[in-house]
């Protein structure tokens, strides 16, 4: 069964093989030398001045930074499950927080963003998510970015990069705060969350950590001298390492334009055989399809096509489907994700097959 859900993504066997050898002790300099050299590949992939590990899933990045970035009141951008996350991280730990919202399709406005930090001085830090992934959506995070820094240039703005790194370049000239995770675009077992920092996020957390696991103060000395507060997730570490190094050996660069190649050939595709692209600004790791009969289609592939695809979550759980592009994602993979899908809409009675979705998404592949 071929999986092809934006998260979790298929682990590559030599990642597998790399995290089967004998458990390693984390307080040893054999672990600190894989930690270093770890570090030092992370800090190249999300280009910035740290990068932090964590034992946790992607969330609890997510509650590390509004926990250790945000000391007065945060803006939270809610176009979907994760953005309202934020929301919901703020209220369990009594934050104080402005929650602008936007139907899922929809990615925010930067002027509403701009006013509501100019109209209220409390707030001293934004949560966003670059790719919005209940829709497949992204947000103009850079633009909003570098607006809010000429206006409030101490504000911490915290982005949710769990479907964007290792996906697409991101400028992080303004980002104080990068959150990653393991199961999406690196390919790894979930269980490792990944904080890239600023010189000012840095800043910010050395003046006073926050919560006890999630104390970024705390992992922040720690991991200078290339070891974990706690007990590190050694073996996904391992997996880590290998990968990056592998992604590495092409550079980061021929990762981005391959996702990007293979991201926008199936788009295309899928419209040229009458479908709905989701949200009015799609992002680059998946794409996310409006259809009355996404659940139907998504039977139809798992149980006849041996295709594995995600629908949607709450209101769009019947009516969106939606195809990972993170990763390293053979080609033919997609290829025959489409040209099932539209077999699919024949099956269904919706158009004739011709073959045009392979048709499309070669051409574009192969150029
Ligand atoms: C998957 C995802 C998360 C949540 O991560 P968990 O690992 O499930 O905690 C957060 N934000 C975005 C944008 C995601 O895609």
């Amino acid at each position: 069964m071929l999986l092809l859900t934006p998260g979790p993504t298929p682990v590559p066997e030599n990642i597998r093989m790399a995290m089967s050898e004998p458990t390693i002790h984390h307080r040893t300099s054999e672990f600190e030398e894989i930690f270093a050299k770890t570090k030092v590949l992370l800090k190249e992939l999300f280009n910035m001045e740290e990068v932090l590990m964590l034992a946790s899933s992607g969330t609890g990045a997510m509650e590390a930074c509004v926990l250790n970035l945000c000391k007065s009141k945060a803006l939270t951008i809610n176009a979907g499950k994760f953005g309202e996350r934020f929301s919901e991280i703020c209220k369990a730990h009594g934050k104080d927080f402005t929650e602008l919202k936007y139907d899922w399709d929809t990615p925010a406005n930067i002027d509403d963003i701009v006013n509501s930090v100019k109209n209220d001085k409390k707030i001293d830090a934004i949560f966003i998510q670059i790719c919005e992934s209940s829709g497949g959506l992204r947000h103009p995070v850079e633009i909003i970015a570098k607006e809010l820094k000429k206006i409030r240039p101490k504000i911490m703005i915290v982005a949710d990069g769990i479907t964007a790194v290792g996906v697409e370049k991101i400028d992080t000239t303004n980002i104080d705060a990068l959150i990653s995770g393991s199961q999406k675009a690196l390919m790894l077992p979930p269980g490792l969350a990944l904080i890239g920092l600023s010189h000012d996020g840095i800043k910010i957390i050395k003046e006073s950590g926050a919560g006890y696991y999630l104390n970024l103060k705390i992992e922040l000395a720690q991991q200078k001298n290339n070891t974990t507060a706690y007990t590190s997730a050694t073996t996904l570490i391992v997996g880590l390492k290998t990968i990056l190094e592998q992604l590495h050996v092409d550079g980061f660069n021929k990762l981005y334009i391959d996702t990007k190649r293979r991201s926008h050939g199936a788009k295309k595709a899928l419209k040229e055989i009458g479908l709905t692209i989701f949200p009015k600004s799609s992002a680059v790791a998946m794409s996310a399809v409006y259809d009355k009969d996404a659940m139907k289609i998504r039977e139809l592939l798992k149980s006849k096509y041996m295709v594995n695809i995600a629908g949607g979550q709450n209101h769009l759980k019947t009516t969106l489907f939606r195809i990972n592009h993170m990763g390293l994602v053979d080609d033919y993979k997609t290829a025959w994700t489409l040209n099932a899908i539209e077999i699919v809409l024949e099956e269904i009675g919706r158009r004739s097959y011709n073959g045009t979705a392979n048709k499309i998404f070669t051409k574009e592949i192969i150029q």
